[in-house]
């Protein structure tokens, strides 16, 4: 496995030049063994450092400050909690605000779903295997809150009602995704997007 510093510093300037991170919003987390290596809070993703990563002990629940004293994302409690459950195996998060994911949370009721498409073979059934395109991607949508540790309890929940679900939408904020590795989060991100874009741009050309 690469340094998460560097993996986390690719994959910020990889979703600032896709507009899935805009002003200093969003976050990256990859867990290394007990360690949580996550995105500084109030940093533009396009000009994060190495140095600037927050390392976050999950044995202590303590964290070393990224250079310059800086403060692990504000996403980092509900990272911590999918880093932690026993029931997945997850070890990269990445939380974006990219505007086809806000877009589709108001389109979509309690959750989006799409078939049909052939970006769909990238992404987990739940089953060992990789969706095909034929069959229906489904991310449920959960509502917004005014801090991103109090979409906690509802993002639990959703969890264990969609234990397939590799994503969740929230509600005019932004979207969760993870993966096994840093690798499989970033193929996973890139082709939900890539359908949320689809899904935006068929309603608006009524497709
Ligand atoms: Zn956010």
């Amino acid at each position: 496995m690469s340094d998460p510093r560097d993996t986390i510093c690719s994959l910020c300037r990889l979703a600032y030049a896709n507009n899935w991170m805009p002003g200093t919003g969003g976050g990256i987390g990859i867990c290394d063994g007990h360690t949580a290596y996550i995105s500084p809070s109030g940093i533009e993703k396009e000009l994060t450092t190495k140095d600037q990563i927050v390392a976050y002990d999950m044995n202590n629940d303590t964290y070393e400050c990224g250079g310059g004293g800086l403060r692990p994302s504000a996403c980092t409690p509900l990272f911590l909690e999918l880093f932690r459950r026993q029931d997945m195996d997850i070890g990269c998060v990445i939380h974006t605000h990219s505007l086809n994911a806000v877009l589709c949370s108001m389109m979509y009721d309690a959750e989006f779903s799409i078939s049909n498409m052939e970006q769909i073979k990238a992404l987990p059934s739940g089953e060992g295997r990789n969706l095909r395109n034929v069959e229906t991607l489904r991310i449920p949508i959960i509502e917004n809150a005014p801090e991103e540790q109090d979409l906690m309890p509802e993002l639990k929940r959703i969890i264990s009602e969609y234990p397939a679900a590799c994503a969740v939408l929230v509600r005019r904020h932004g979207l969760f995704v993870w993966g096994a590795t840093a690798k499989k989060a970033k193929i996973y991100v890139e082709s939900i997007d890539y359908l949320m874009e689809a899904a935006v741009k068929m309603r608006g050309l009524a497709l």
